[in-house]
């Protein structure tokens, strides 16, 4: 058996760096990290089956590499989604859309979209996750509590003792949603609640309106409102932190184009930044890939020669249904969502996935961080993080994968070229 202290996670985005693996030869397992995600997905077992499969049925690495190149050379309408891979994966990835003149997204692109939609038309003013843990000393959380999908987010980026608030401390305000048990456990008596969610009024949208309304100085002094707006404004540095994935009913932009609103309006006064959190299994690390490659966010297709974006066009979910061939990469959980399409699914995923209805084609890939190097972005977008290997059970990368494909239609184009087809 073999310790690895410190090691990093590559799932939700966050990119705590500590955390304790144990490895033997029957495989991987974490020690308790107080994260759900990490202990059930950084165990990862040796025995697992390597084979690629067609319709159900082993076939070698090559005759799976041939039939990928086959079934996507001859669609008229593909699809790239998924696209949960480290920012080589998705590099090759796109290079395959080029190639092929398929549509990217990737699987949870629906948060990343909910926000940008208010950038492109407002701008925003956002922080880092350093900046929340050494400066912040209000922390506003708009929603439903964060920690459901950023486990350990209170634990490592508010605990500690913010460096430069000027011995203040600091106070986490949930506006519109509860805590989660194992934050109040957390974060003990920063925790504040009460007075904001009463009756009728703990629509988010309404809440939100309610506190521009007291920044405007609309409301009663003894309104619990009003005192929040006195806190913010007094404060030296207040974040505003919500999860936009996480957020239910219609039009969600409209909720985050109230924060932003609401941050500009404090930001006049004293410090008051945005940390939009989405990010989990490389989001952010694949939306600035696209944008490297093609000048364009995700949701980008290649099907009149050139990128185009559309966000609404190309949302993998719509796109689904009109897909003759879907290429679905998912490179970190052994889980996919449902696919409902009448088109032929090629799956990229570890081997310990189960899905169904079983894809034509299933090339088992590794996982970044577990069974190969490499990069991810934090949520935050600002800093690239890179995983190492743990184990070796002879599992390609998707850039890999990818990388065998392109090389087969290569040459499949050059022996054409040759032929004089
Ligand atoms: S909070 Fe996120 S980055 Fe940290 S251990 Fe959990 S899944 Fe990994």
């Amino acid at each position: 058996m073999t310790f690895h202290p410190d090691i990093l996670c590559p799932f939700c985005g966050l990119g705590c760096g500590d955390i304790r693996i144990d490895r033997d030869q029957s495989g991987i397992a974490p020690r308790p990290s107080g994260c759900p995600q990490a202990d059930r997905l950084f165990r990862r077992s040796m025995a697992v089956p390597t084979d690629a499969r067609l319709d159900g049925a082993a076939i070698p690495m090559d005759d799976a590499i041939a039939e990928a190149v086959r079934l996507l050379g001859s669609s008229r309408a593909p699809l790239i989604a998924g696209l949960t891979a480290d920012v080589e994966g998705v590099l090759a990835a796109l290079s395959l859309a080029e190639r092929i003149g398929a549509t990217v997204d990737h699987e949870r692109s629906d948060a990343l979209f909910r926000n940008m939609a208010v950038l492109r038309r407002f701008g925003w003013s956002v922080t880092t996750l350093a900046e929340l843990r050494n400066r912040c000393d209000l922390v506003l959380v708009v929603g439903p509590d964060p920690a459901a999908a950023f486990p350990r987010l209170w634990e490592r980026w508010v605990v500690p003792e913010p460096a430069f608030a000027g011995g203040n401390g600091r106070s986490v305000v949930f506006l519109g949603g509860e805590p989660l048990p194992e934050t109040v456990r957390c974060l003990g008596a920063r925790v504040e609640t009460s007075g904001l969610d009463t009756g009728a009024e703990t629509d988010l949208a309404t809440l939100v309106g309610r506190l521009r309304t007291a920044l405007a100085g609309r409301l009663a002094a003894g309104d619990p409102m009003a005192a929040l707006a006195t806190r913010l404004r007094s404060a030296r540095y207040a974040v505003v932190v919500w999860a936009a994935g996480l957020f239910e009913g219609p039009q969600p932009d409209l909720i985050v184009e109230g924060l932003v609103r609401l941050i500009r309006t404090v930001d006049g006064t004293t410090r008051c930044a945005g940390l939009p959190l989405s990010g989990a299994d490389n989001l952010i690390g694949a939306n600035q890939a696209c944008g490297w490659r093609t000048g364009f966010p995700l949701r980008t297709g290649f099907d009149g020669g050139g990128p185009l974006h559309d966000p609404e066009r190309f949302d993998w979910h719509s796109r689904l249904r009109d897909a003759d061939v879907t290429l679905w990469i998912s490179a970190f959980r052994p889980e996919t969502p449902p696919l409902t399409t009448g088109g032929s699914v090629i799956m990229l995923a570890p081997p310990e996935t189960i899905v169904a209805p079983e894809p034509v084609l299933f090339i088992p890939v590794g996982t970044p961080g577990i069974d190969h190097p490499g990069d991810v972005f934090r949520t935050d977008g600002v800093v690239a993080l890179h995983a190492g290997a743990l184990i070796d059970r002879g599992l390609p990368s998707v850039a890999d994968v990818i990388g065998r494909m392109l090389a087969a239609i290569g040459q499949n184009a050059e022996t054409r070229e040759a032929a004089g087809c």
